[in-house]
């Protein structure tokens, strides 16, 4: 059994109020809240075991290491990935893909070579590879999707050529909550020989992801989403791509020898790690994946997959609603019945404008998303300036939907 109640004594958070009302935190695809277990293990390391990691010989040192080398193992297992050596720590999704692009960019790319993304990409995945077309001349190509936010799988086929080296898409769509079928992407692209890079900041929260099953050459994500503490993020890559890519960052720990004529590099993941990592965060981002792996990612997903369909259930029936986004239960004509939708749903209300429902949201202690999420070229798509968003986690509740949407009818009748 689920129990939703007891999960919520773990996030004191929760407990909060605002503006006289009980918090409904409705935001967690920008961050989620953390719960005891992960503060207390972070505070626990600063008073205990506190030390730089890979540098001593002497005992708070050697603790250190270990703590950091057992959570890049609880991450390998979290993803199933075949070995920790494939497990790098990075500050976050940002800087995983950033890392990618650069190095993958540097060594693997030619002036004219394409990569292919999504039109649903944040803006993380976007920038980078754009940064890169300045930089060296590679194009960037765009898959496109129907109305209602469903890549066009034909489509992305017709944008590969001899010439494309990499594609780079979501897992889940921010905004539109679209589940990507990446497996039939990574499949159709290693027909071509093409490596995928899997961006999955709003997946690895929300559902169990195994890289090995999907077979994904990169797939990365951010701890601070996935009930972790910020500055702490994963970059997977199988051992044949990361022992090829030369190193991002430069500096301590992710070199073999230095001489001024001549630096040979560390062995992976080490080599992408340069500078003091950051070990408490990691040890906070190992109790966190532990902590889901506790309830469970299928339960987790099957909770809030119901919640979903509750809440847009309910939202549908408000006049003038306009919910962006595949519905929870259509499916993909070659999904064989995996759902379309995570937890985040986009909306609009007639011709309110995001940014007054959301303030006046924040009013009754509902904390909703406003703006474009850093998805602008999908705004564009969409035809939208920005959109209100709301995106569950792991310890929202029935009773909180209930409250969010009897708020958007209150502020709609204030319109
Ligand atoms: N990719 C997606 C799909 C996201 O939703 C986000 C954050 O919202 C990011 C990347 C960037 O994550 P971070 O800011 O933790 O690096």
């Amino acid at each position: 059994m689920y129990n939703v109640q007891s999960i919520r004594q773990d996030f004191p958070i929760l407990q909060t109020e605002v503006f006289g009302h009980p918090l409904i935190y409705f935001d967690n695809g920008a961050t989620t809240q953390k719960p005891r277990q992960v503060v207390e293990a972070m505070v626990q390391q600063y008073y205990t075991a506190n030390s730089n990691v890979h540098r001593g010989v002497h005992h708070l040192s050697v603790v250190a290491t270990d703590m950091l080398e057992q959570s890049r193992e609880t991450v390998r297992r979290f993803i199933d990935a075949e070995s920790a050596h494939e497990i790098v720590f990075t500050r976050g999704t940002t800087e995983s893909i950033n890392l990618v692009a650069s190095s993958f960019c540097q060594q693997e790319m030619q002036a004219g070579d394409e990569v292919i993304v999504s039109c649903m990409e944040h803006h993380s995945n976007i920038v980078p590879w754009q940064i890169q077309a300045q930089r060296k001349g590679i194009i960037v190509k765009v898959i496109p999707m129907t109305n209602d936010g469903i890549l066009l799988i034909d489509e992305y086929k017709k944008l590969i050529t001899k010439r494309t080296k990499l594609i780079s898409v979501a897992h889940v769509s921010n905004v539109l909550g679209t589940i990507n079928p990446v497996a039939e992407i990574i499949r159709i692209a290693h027909e071509h020989g093409i490596p995928v890079l899997i961006d999955g900041a709003q997946s690895v929260p929300h559902m169990p992801v195994s890289v090995r099953a999907l077979d994904a050459d990169f797939y990365c994500f951010s701890g601070h989403k996935v009930y972790g503490p910020t500055g702490i993020g994963v970059l997977y890559g199988k051992r044949e791509w990361l022992d090829r890519l030369p190193p991002y960052q430069s500096g301590g720990e992710m070199i073999g020898t230095v001489s001024f004529e001549h630096t040979t590099f560390n062995e992976i993941p080490f080599k992408f790690e340069a500078g003091t990592p950051n070990y408490v965060a990691a040890t906070g981002l190992a109790k966190a994946l532990e902590y889901v792996e506790k309830i469970g990612m299928a339960n987790i997903a099957a909770y809030e997959a119901e919640l979903t369909q509750y809440a847009i259930t309910q939202m549908a029936q408000i006049e003038n609603m306009r919910i962006f986004g595949p519905m929870p239960n259509e499916q993909l004509p070659d999904s064989k019945g995996i759902i379309t939708r995570g937890s985040v749903i986009s909306f609009l209300v007639g011709q309110i404008h995001h940014l007054d429902m959301g303030t006046l949201l924040d009013r009754l202690g509902i904390a909703v998303r406003t703006g474009h999420h850093c998805a602008e070229p999908l705004m564009h798509r969409l035809g939208i300036e920005g959109t209100m968003r709301a995106s569950f986690g792991l310890y929202n509740t029935h009773d909180e939907v209930d409250v969010f949407v009897a708020g958007i009818r209150r502020v709609s009748k204030m319109f």
